[in-house]
């Protein structure tokens, strides 16, 4: 296994594997341990060359350290890409990928992403101890997605408060685009608190299914942007809030769990001038690695614990919001600010 160091400004610690043993070429990006060892998934993807890869995990580790300082979980950003079909993958693959974690001493810590599995981290757990999001029964934290539910769920209280002066969902209007893990489960925390749910999704089985139980109403998701609401949540996929779909909306709010909803980081600004209330999401859709964060503590995983600071999103948001109020940026920037001041004060 040959391990080699790419040198990049800005992040604490780039490194490439390639291990002809097993065909394995990854690369682990740290970006930055002010605030602790870094945490970030491993993914896998067939990357057309090393440069697309180091690109995807340089974003990434990045965006973790933001994401982790302004969740509060005393750790930094990292990510690791595997260059590669998803379909070759083979235990003595992961077992290599758990060497090449290993190398860097818990400095990184990874996680699942895109393409990996429990059972890839299981291959990379029997040779690093720096796994987390394994299963309950290996004592791990388990699935994240109702974490990240509830996550939503709470921040949503401070965007109602933000944009219509109560954090109370009786009466308010919350349309869902995609009801799969994350979405399925907040589209029912937020019938339970009072809101009338709209939903739609790809998958009309699914669709119909949450109906039938919960009696919620849906639209076909190509016209779902027609439908006037109060709070508007993305929750399938990323950039889909850009200059082809800002006209359209017809809602007060954006809050939903999906990664990268905004196509360009301008387009907050452009939710400011409109008067719609932005949740960035990162900010939002933490409770999931909030929860993993909790297997790190001494005693290991402790499901009260990681609620008590999942819920604290709520009030993360609303110093989002603060700041973006007070010097005028918008929301996304307000987000950046806030990690930026974590960062400077573990600095001091
Ligand atoms: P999921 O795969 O369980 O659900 C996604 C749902 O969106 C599916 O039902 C799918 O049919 C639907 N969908 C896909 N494309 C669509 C489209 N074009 N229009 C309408 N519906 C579409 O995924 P999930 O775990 O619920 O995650 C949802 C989003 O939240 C993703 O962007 C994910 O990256 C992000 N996220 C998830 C977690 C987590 O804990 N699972 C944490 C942070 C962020």
């Amino acid at each position: 296994m040959q391990i080699s160091e790419i040198r990049v400004d800005g992040y604490e610690k780039v490194v490439r594997c390639q291990d002809s043993a097993t065909g394995l070429h990854a690369l682990i990006a740290v970006h930055d341990t002010t605030l602790g060892p870094a945490l970030g998934g491993m993914r896998m993807l067939p990357y057309a060359s090393e440069d697309e890869a180091l690109f995807d995990v340089l974003r990434l580790a990045r965006g973790m350290t933001y994401k982790s300082a302004v969740a509060d979980t005393g750790l930094g950003g990292g990510k690791s890409v595997v260059i590669g079909d998803p379909k070759l993958k083979s235990r003595a693959f992961f077992e290599a990928m758990g060497r090449f974690v290993d190398s860097l001493g818990g400095k990184y810590i990874t996680a699942e992403d895109m393409n990996i599995g429990i059972e890839d981290l299981n291959n990379v757990r029997r040779q690093t101890r720096w796994v987390t999001g394994l299963s309950l029964s290996d004592g791990g934290s388990g699935n994240p997605s109702p974490y990240t539910a509830r996550g939503c769920f709470m921040g949503m209280k401070a965007v109602l408060e933000e944009a219509f002066g109560s954090a109370s969902f009786t009466g308010r209007h919350v349309l869902l685009q995609g009801v799969g893990a994350v979405g399925g489960r907040l589209a029912e925390l937020c019938q339970e608190a009072g809101a009338k749910v709209t939903i739609c999704d790809i998958n009309e089985a699914r669709v119909k299914e949450l109906c039938a139980k919960h009696g919620f109403q849906s639209v076909p998701d190509a016209r779902h942007l027609e439908v006037a609401c109060d709070v508007y949540a993305p929750c399938a996929r990323g950039a889909t809030i850009n200059d082809a779909t800002i006209p359209q909306l017809k809602c007060k709010a954006i809050a939903g769990c999906a990664n990268n909803q905004l196509l360009e980081p301008r387009h907050a600004d452009v939710l400011k001038q409109k008067g719609i209330v932005y949740a960035p999401d990162y900010v939002i859709n933490a409770g999931g690695i909030i929860n993993v964060s909790i297997e790190l503590i001494p005693g290991g995983y402790n499901e009260p614990k990681a609620l008590e600071k999942i819920d604290r999103i709520y009030e993360n948001l609303r110093q989002v919001f603060q700041i973006s109020r007070e010097q005028k940026i918008s929301t996304h920037n307000a987000a950046e600010k806030l990690a930026e001041r974590r960062l400077a004060a573990a600095r001091r």
